[in-house]
This record gives C-alpha cells, structure tokens and sequence, in this order.
C-alpha cells in the first residue's frame, strides 16, 4: 500500500449523525464498492453499492453521493489541461494527482517535477470544494451545518483532507474521512445486517456517474478514462467501443503508444511508489519521451489501499478490478463527458471546463517538502538524508 498511518475518524462521524443542527452528507469512492462485502462474507469483487447507500441511511445520512461524479470531473479537467499542454508543447509528461501518497512523494523527494503534476485536486477533494459550494444552497441550510464524509479505500486521504490547500474559510472541504474497513466497523456497531439489505439508489445530482468514474479504482483506470474523452476531443468522432483494454493489466510499468487519429500519444502507467520513483528518475534525467504518466501508489490501485479489508485470498486483487470492469460496463454511459449532471453543473457552477469557477473549486498547486525532509535527516540523521 502506498501509506499506513491510519487515523480513525469514526467517532466525529457518530457525533455529527447525532447533532441535529448538522446536515451530513458522503461520498463513495469507486474501489470501496467491490471490497466492502468481504467484511460481510462475501466475495472480493461483489458490487454491494446499493447495499452500502441503504446502510448508509440507516445509520442517519442524509444524501449518499459518488466520489465517480467527481471521478468524472478531474477526466475532463485533466484531460483538457493535457491536450492544451500537448498542443502548446508544454512540460510533458503530465502526470496524475489523483494519489495522494504519489502527490507527497513527489513533494518531498522530486519537487522539480512538480510543474508536471496535474493541477487537478483528487477526486475526494473536488467532490468536496463542489459540495460545500453548492449544497447549502439547494438544500437551504448554512454552510457550516454542512458535514461532508468520504468513505474511501486509503488511508492517505485522510492526510489529504486536511491539507491546508483543501480548508476555506478554516472549514476543510472534506470534514471526515473513512476507510472502507471503518465504514464496516460502523455497521456492525449498529447492529445492521449487511446482506439482507434491500439495495437503494444514489442521490442526485452528485451520485450519477460514468463508467469512466468508476474504473478509476483500479491502475490504469484514470488513463482509461482520459483516453475515451481525449479520442472525441482529437478526431471529434464519437467512439463505437468505449475500451482501452491495452492500458490495463497487472505489470508495475506499463508502457504504451496509442493513436488517437492522427495524434499518437505515449502512455506510462505505473503502480507501487518503488516503479513510481524508476519512472520519475528516468523523466529528471531526460530519458523518458512520454506524453502522460499515470501514478497510483498502491499495486493494483485503489482497490488494493491500505483502508482496504484485510485479505490474505490470493486472487482478491483480480477479483476487485473485474467487479470495477464489470460495474463499468453495467452502467449506461461509459465516457465522462457524456454525464448529463456534469454538464449541468458547468453551466450553473464552474464557468465551463477549465473555466475561471473551475479553476477555483477543481485545482490546486504543490510545493516542495524537501528542504522540510533534508533538514529533518540532518538533524536527526546526517546519512539517511544520504540513503534517501
Ligand atoms: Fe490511496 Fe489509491 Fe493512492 Fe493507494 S493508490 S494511496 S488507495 S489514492
């Protein structure tokens, strides 16, 4: 996995269902979907996301949202941000921010490549900027009654929602973060019985997705998704088969050149921090002509995080990401820009994409921890400043 420290945050949560004054709203992140059932006996890669909403208003939430709604957001704001780079010729490759534990790395130990960082926030925090800015209005309460859960397979996200980057106003985004093992802790101290749960719909407008938004539990997924918008956007054709299949699989490095009309793009798809660190020590050194390097910290992806049931099946990994694959082709639509909700929400909200709302409520910058890393070890370790 790509981070350990866990937080647990359960008691906030039970605390803000029980406060009357609060509205408490979640979002589901795509990979929690196909695991959670495991804590109930079931097998890796059942699909329980109508079981989850029903325990979910049971335990007192009152809207049940998507993290794929916002999954679908960063597609089309980083897919743009990467053909304008593409067409100016501007710092190639664009890798991923959807990672936090990728984002840290990079922060502390290449901070030279951070101009090639997506702007884009995660998923977790887009969702969480567009929920505190657009749910006090529709729902007729104060912004500070507003209390935004995410449920998610990673423990590094609950160190992203408290970044200061992601708080306005000194109210963070995202006010709560659960693992998927907490979430299941949660039911079961209510006493709920899991499997006999009569499935229930998301809410709307926040909890209708794409396929795209959901296979971005699994590495390669976000490159996947970034591929069926930018296909449209280059050749203005819409696609007959929504599947990049040549950019998925198990390999730690996955190197591919696919063209998209008369544009050919070179692809790096990597998971585990260790492949992370070889792929960004060969672009320092000039050695890498990508165009966009995908990075997720975790092998496998975010179905493999370290919030993540606990399995010791040898075939949990595969069985997770068929159940993504499979719920993204269960769905109706399976290219991000074709999420109605999302076209909606550009129009009312965000200025367009990449518009100047956009860019407030969808993007961050970085910076270097180096200086913060080197120091550290130089005070306590003059050598392990070295060994890094
Ligand atoms: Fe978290 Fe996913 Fe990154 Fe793992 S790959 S650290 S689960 S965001």
């Amino acid at each position: 996995t790509g981070a350990i420290t866990p937080r647990p945050q359960i008691d906030r949560v039970w605390q803000a269902l029980s406060d009357e004054r609060k509205t408490v709203v979640v979002q589901i992140a795509p990979a929690v979907r196909v695991a959670l059932g495991e804590m109930f006996g079931l097998e890796a890669g059942v699909v329980t996301t109508g079981k989850m909403v029903a325990a979910l208003k049971m335990l007192g939430f009152d809207k049940v949202f998507d993290t794929s709604f916002a999954a679908d957001l960063t597609v089309l704001e980083e897919t743009t941000e990467f053909l304008g780079r593409k067409t100016r010729g501007e710092r190639l490759p664009q890798f991923t921010s959807c990672c936090p534990a990728w984002v840290k790395y990079a922060e502390q130990f290449c901070p030279e490549l951070l101009p090639h960082l997506s702007s884009c926030r995660s998923p977790q925090q887009m969702f969480g900027s567009l929920a505190k800015a657009t749910l006090p209005e529709t729902l007729g309460i104060e912004r500070e009654d507003l209390f935004v859960v995410s449920i998610m397979p990673c423990t590094a996200k609950k160190f992203e929602a408290q970044r200061p980057e992601f708080q306005a106003g000194g109210h963070p985004d995202v006010d709560a973060v659960l693992t998927t093992q907490e979430f299941g802790k949660m039911i079961k101290q209510a006493g709920i019985q899991f499997n006999q749960l009569t499935p229930e719909s998301l809410d709307l407008p926040l909890g209708f997705k794409t396929g795209a938004g959901v296979i971005f539990g699994v590495t390669g997924g976000v490159s996947e998704a970034v591929l069926r918008f930018a296909y449209e956007k280059l050749t203005g054709v819409k696609l007959d088969s929504a599947d990049f299949a040549e950019v998925r699989g198990p390999q730690g490095v996955r190197i591919r050149q696919i063209k998209l009309g008369d544009v050919e793009l070179k692809l790096a798809i990597v998971h585990g921090l260790r492949n992370a660190r070889a792929v960004a020590e060969d672009v320092r050194a000039g050695k890498a002509d990508y165009d966009f390097v995908e990075v997720m910290a975790c092998p496998g992806g975010c179905i493999a995080g370290a919030g993540q049931p606990v399995s010791f099946e040898q075939d949990t990994t595969q069985r997770r990401t068929q159940g993504l694959y499979d719920a993204d082709k269960t769905l109706q639509l399976h290219a991000s820009q074709e999420n109605p909700y999302l076209a909606q929400c550009y129009s009312s909200t965000l200025d367009g994409i990449g518009g100047r709302r956009a860019h407030e409520l969808l993007h961050t910058g970085y910076s270097s921890r180096k200086r913060v890393m080197d120091e550290g070890f130089s005070v306590l370790d003059p050598s392990g400043a070295k060994a890094l």
